[in-house]
């Protein structure tokens, strides 16, 4: 029986599991079979208190690993299944084992959110990825495209910025939710090339990404009523993109591209606590603190804070939910 079984192994569960062991806590964390979070994916971090120089994301969480294991963490390498949160103690289960547990902390994450547009899935890691830092390497000196208009999508362009010849972001509005200082620093770079009101319908190719469509929205009549070969003449040579008709308010187009990352935001991983109250979009509801709707249930980090998202608010998220687990625990008594 642990005193608390911490689900998931980013920042923030493994902040929890440092502070939750050092107020001598039985602590189980179900770490998952790919362990480490959204940071293991990651190079170079630099906006983590304590590193001047930076850090590589997988080193920072081997550091969190070996943190909560000298104060007695104990570790399952396998997904967490489910979870029974009906009665005293709690039941978790992953791969085929279960635990008990007297409170458990939700630090599952979010994982990629995708364009969900034909060709997309059966091309993930044949030219369709959501990691620029992981897979921009193999793009050197190609033409990609970044799909998003937040802070994820302008990142991704900047490390691509570093190894394609040609980086496009395209983004389904004109207006970005990406911060200023990052739009300066993707307009500022003579690689990037930015198109507005342009969704991508479709992710061609046979082996691998070898094209993209995509249609603009645009209200230029003029523009409109031209030919697609017209239109083409108008993008062509710094595209190398085809007009391939137009309909009422839209061209649709069809370009030549190596690879597409797409960086549309997150889907956090709760959908499978049935008993959990979650937003519309599948965050967890915080009740107060990082208290969930059940008693003893508590939660940090991506898979509730949709605001931030960041390892170190995550890892305070996670040291919280420690605390007030910690306290919660202490009541029972
Ligand atoms: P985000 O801010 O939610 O932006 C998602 C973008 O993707 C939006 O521009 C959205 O378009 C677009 N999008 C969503 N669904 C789409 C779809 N189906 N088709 C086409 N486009 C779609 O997500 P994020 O960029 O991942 O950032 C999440 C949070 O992490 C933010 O708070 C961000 O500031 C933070 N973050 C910070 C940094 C940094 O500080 N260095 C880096 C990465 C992330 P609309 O705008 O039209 O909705």
């Amino acid at each position: 029986m642990y005193d608390v079984i911490i689900l998931g192994s980013g920042p923030a569960g493994l902040t929890a599991a440092i502070y939750t062991t050092r107020a001598s806590l039985k602590t189980l964390v179900i770490a998952g079979g790919k362990w480490g979070g959204q940071l293991m994916l990651t190079t170079e971090v630099d906006n983590f208190p304590g590193f001047p120089e930076g850090i590589q994301g997988p080193d920072l969480m081997a550091n969190m690993r070996k943190q909560a294991e000298r104060f007695g963490a104990e570790f399952v390498d396998e997904n967490f299944k489910e979870a029974d949160f009906s009665k005293q103690p709690f039941i978790v289960a992953a791969a085929d084992k279960t635990y008990e547990g007297k409170s458990v902390i939700i630090a599952t994450g979010a994982d990629t959110k995708w364009l969900d547009v034909p060709g997309e899935r059966d091309k993930i890691g044949r030219g369709v990825s959501s990691c620029a830092p992981c897979d921009a390497p193999f793009f050197r000196n190609k033409k990609v495209i970044v799909a998003g208009g937040g802070d994820s999508a302008m990142e991704e362009a900047l490390v691509l910025s570093r190894f394609a010849e040609q980086v496009i972001l395209v983004h389904r509005r004109d207006q970005f939710r990406a911060s200023q200082i990052m739009q300066d620093k993707v307009k500022a770079n003579s690689k990037i090339h930015v198109l507005v009101n342009t969704q991508i319908t479709e992710i061609l190719g046979e082996q691998k990404v070898e094209k993209v469509r995509m249609t603009t929205t645009t209200s230029d009549k003029t523009l409109l009523a031209k030919t697609p070969e017209e239109i083409t003449k108008n993008f062509h040579e710094v595209l190398n993109a085809h007009a391939i008709g137009t309909k009422e308010d839209s061209i649709m187009w069809e370009m030549p591209i190596d690879g597409v990352f797409v960086a549309i935001g997150h889907i956090p991983n709760s959908s499978v606590f049935k008993e959990i109250d979650v937003d519309e979009k599948g965050f967890i509801k915080v009740q107060e603190h990082t208290k969930t709707n059940k008693e003893g249930v508590f939660v940090a980090g991506d898979v509730h804070d949709h605001e931030y998202m960041q390892a170190i608010t995550a890892a305070g998220f996670g040291c919280s939910a420690a605390l007030e687990t910690e306290r919660w625990l202490e009541e029972q008594k």
